[in-house]
């Protein structure tokens, strides 16, 4: 067998269009602020492309640069000001923070309705509630939901399996898919029978960060498996399944690059889009009720 193939990159560009339209049809352009503490070169170039695709998409972005050795009143009091600027829709905590700096306490500053990476805890905790809604959804398991969806797999009664349990991918993408009625099982390095676990999944979500670490001789044949790994090897970027043995024996596969980054990239320009059409809605909910 061989696996059909993801295609986040185009799936990613087919939401663009829709998104472009949607902001050309509002007042004023929608506005993402990004704070960025300490010099990680990978953090700039995630910081840099998503501006680049606000600018592509119409939308406003302003960043912050902090020193690495920013203090937490300092980094607090950008959230702050950020909070009270009516430009600023949504509001993006470049992670992780510092050791030095309490990562909770500065999640915990960015008001819900501008918390587009869906980490304050509201949130985190509405989404791990049975019959609540998070404002935001974490925008790399969103993405992960939407390739999935888009490509027809079928969620109900599945066996899913999350590989890893950080709080930026495996946690957020195991409680999605249990909202959508798959029957999850998450694991992580201190899981014993993985090969087991994994030779009955229908999904396998890996989010692990270990290059190639999943084979397609693990894996149930005809199962969905969606690569989150990001790994930079002397061979390129590679993710945390074996392309090459994995395509062999899934019916879907995303590919590393090409498959969830871009998505992660898009939903958060959606979950802006989403952030600003909310303000605009309050305003004019206020302005007519001011007249
Ligand atoms: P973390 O390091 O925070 O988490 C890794 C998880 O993998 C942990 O839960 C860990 O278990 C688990 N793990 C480690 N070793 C094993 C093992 N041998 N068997 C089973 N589980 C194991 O990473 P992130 O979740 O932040 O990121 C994961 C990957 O996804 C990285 O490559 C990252 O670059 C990529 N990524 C990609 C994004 C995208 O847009 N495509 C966005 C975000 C991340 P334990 O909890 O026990 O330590």
């Amino acid at each position: 067998m061989s696996s059909q193939l993801i295609d986040g990159k185009a799936i990613a560009a087919s939401i663009k269009e829709e998104l472009k339209a949607q902001v050309a049809s509002l007042p004023s352009p929608p506005g993402l602020a990004t704070v960025l503490v300490g010099d990680d070169p990978a953090s700039h170039t995630y910081i840099r492309s998503k501006h680049r695709l606000c600018a592509d998409l119409g939308m406003q972005s302003l960043h912050h640069q902090l020193p690495a050795d920013a203090t937490q009143e300092e980094v607090e009091a950008v959230v702050r000001q950020l909070a009270e600027d009516p430009g600023a829709h949504g509001i993006l905590i470049q992670l992780p923070l510092p050791a030095h700096l309490d990562e909770e306490r500065v999640l915990a500053l960015v008001p819900l309705e501008k918390d587009v990476d869906g980490f304050h805890p509201v949130n985190v905790g509405r989404l791990a509630m049975k019959g609540r809604r998070p404002e935001f959804v974490p925008c790399t398991p969103a993405g992960c939901m939407r390739l999935l969806e888009r490509s027809g797999v079928p969620l109900k009664g599945a066996r899913a399996v999350v590989v890893g349990r950080s709080n930026i991918v495996g946690l957020p993408m195991a409680l999605l898919l249990n909202h959508a009625d798959a029957t999850v099982t998450i694991v992580h390095s201190r899981t014993v029978g993985l090969d087991e676990i994994l030779g009955q999944a229908d999904i396998v979500v890996a989010a692990i960060g270990k290059a190639n670490f999943i084979r397609g001789e693990q894996l149930k044949p005809g199962c969905c498996v969606i690569d989150v790994g990001i790994n930079r090897t002397d061979s390129g970027l590679v993710g945390d399944v074996d392309f090459e043995t994995v395509r062999q024996v899934a019916a879907h596969v995303t590919p590393v690059p090409g498959g969830v980054g871009p998505m992660t990239l898009i939903m958060l320009m959606e979950n802006t889009l989403k952030a600003a059409q909310k303000s605009f809605q309050v305003r004019e909910l206020q302005a007519g009720g001011a007249g």
